[in-house]
């Protein structure tokens, strides 16, 4: 028996604690495993090799976990208990808890969100400097972010490229309170070090397309990428299979996630929207009164620090922004919050038409 020191998933992130979670299975004759990539009712897992100690990838049914839910299936990232010796091919038992997910919102009428990706430590929020950020598109990702659950950290890519890296590391750290935020070049290398330090477990790239993602992601896995690729499996036909890309291992231990859903994900949900933007809720806790709308209430601390330009207008309106659309699409699964969407509509039309004290 493997110790979690030497378990060849914990450059995954496996731990002592998943392995306690897992004893049960475990007398049941199932074998722990990630998933890789999820397709229509199959999956590629990744599991340890008995007599190598490596991990190899086995193709397995998804289907047994039977759960309509769309937020219970398997996806990338989850950690499951595999039937290997299951008739005509192995199977996906039960899955473990979450400790983290990505989760997009959808308006489907069954169920409100899919899941991109689990047990993600950090999401990483990649941003080039080759051009002036957008910082609402940044505070955007950094919702995305606190709403999973993982830890934000913002990489200002193409380092070479920029010509006033640290005005631009001024204004982004400004809008990121709590995150840590650095300048890296992939191409040069530098910042890489100090990147590779913040990454543990599980990281997951989000930015805009040509943000450097790919090649960060390149430069962080250095020539494992190549290992990965010349692993090979065997599927259930008995197939040569190579090993899937969605879980790229670094080699100082952890992996990078990379499935396609993630590049493109633009929409979250729940309290992310005010850990991205805990400075306006510190100001709004010392408004007078507890139902500030921070319009034109006496005592508001929000428009005292929008007056003293303590708090920038661009920050409030993206905040604002982000509120509203957040509450838009919890309120297209949720039909109870559409009077309220509106009733709030109208409040904002109007305050908006209004002039500012
Ligand atoms: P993605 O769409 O986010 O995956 O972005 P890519 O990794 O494909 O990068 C977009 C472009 O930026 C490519 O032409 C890269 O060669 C370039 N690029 C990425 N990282 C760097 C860097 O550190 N320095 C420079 N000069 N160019 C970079
Ligand atoms: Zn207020």
């Amino acid at each position: 028996m493997h110790t979690s020191a030497a378990h060849p998933l914990s450059g995954h992130g496996w731990t002592d604690d998943r392995d306690a979670e897992f004893s049960v299975f475990a007398a049941a004759g199932l074998t722990p495993a990630r998933i890789a990539r999820v397709d229509r009712g199959r999956c590629d897992v990744l599991v340890a090799d008995p007599d190598t100690g490596t991990l190899r990838t086995v193709r397995a049914d998804s289907r047994p976990v039977g759960d309509p839910d769309p937020l219970n299936c398997p996806c990338t990232g989850d950690w499951a208990a595999v039937d290997l010796a299951a008739a005509p091919m192995p199977t996906v038992s039960a899955l473990l808890p979450r400790t983290t997910a990505i989760v997009r919102k959808t308006s489907g009428k069954r169920s409100d969100g899919q899941v991109l990706a689990a047990n993600v430590d950090t999401v990483l929020i990649t941003v080039s400097l080759a051009a002036e950020p957008d910082l609402g598109r940044v505070e955007r990702f950094l919702a995305l972010a606190w709403e999973s659950g993982a830890e934000p950290v913002v990489a200002l890519t193409k380092a070479d490229l920029a010509h006033d890296t640290e005005h631009i590391l001024a204004d982004v750290r400004g809008i990121a309170p709590g995150v840590t935020v650095l300048a890296v070049s992939a191409g040069t290398g530098e910042g890489m070090d100090v990147l590779r330090a913040c990454l543990h477990g599980t990281t997951a790239l989000v930015g805009q397309s040509g943000a450097g993602k790919s090649t960060l992601t390149n430069a962080l896995a250095g020539t494992d990428v190549m290992a990965v690729q010349q692993t090979r499996s065997v599927d259930e036909k008995g197939r040569h299979t190579t090993t899937t890309r969605e879980l790229i291992p670094l080699p100082g231990g952890g992996v990078v996630i990379d499935t396609p859903g993630l590049r493109g994900v633009g929409l979250f949900g729940g309290e992310g929207v005010a850990m991205a933007f805990a400075d306006i809720d510190g100001l709004a806790e010392q408004c007078r009164f507890d139902d500030c709308s921070h319009r034109s209430e006496p005592g508001c601390a929000v428009a005292a620090a929008l007056a003293d330009g303590s708090l920038p207008q661009r920050r409030m309106e993206s905040f604002l922004k982000l509120q509203r659309e957040n509450e838009w699409i919890a309120s297209r699964s949720d039909a109870r919050l559409a009077a309220e969407r509106t009733r709030r509509w109208k409040m904002i039309t109007k305050s908006a038409r209004t002039p500012r004290p």
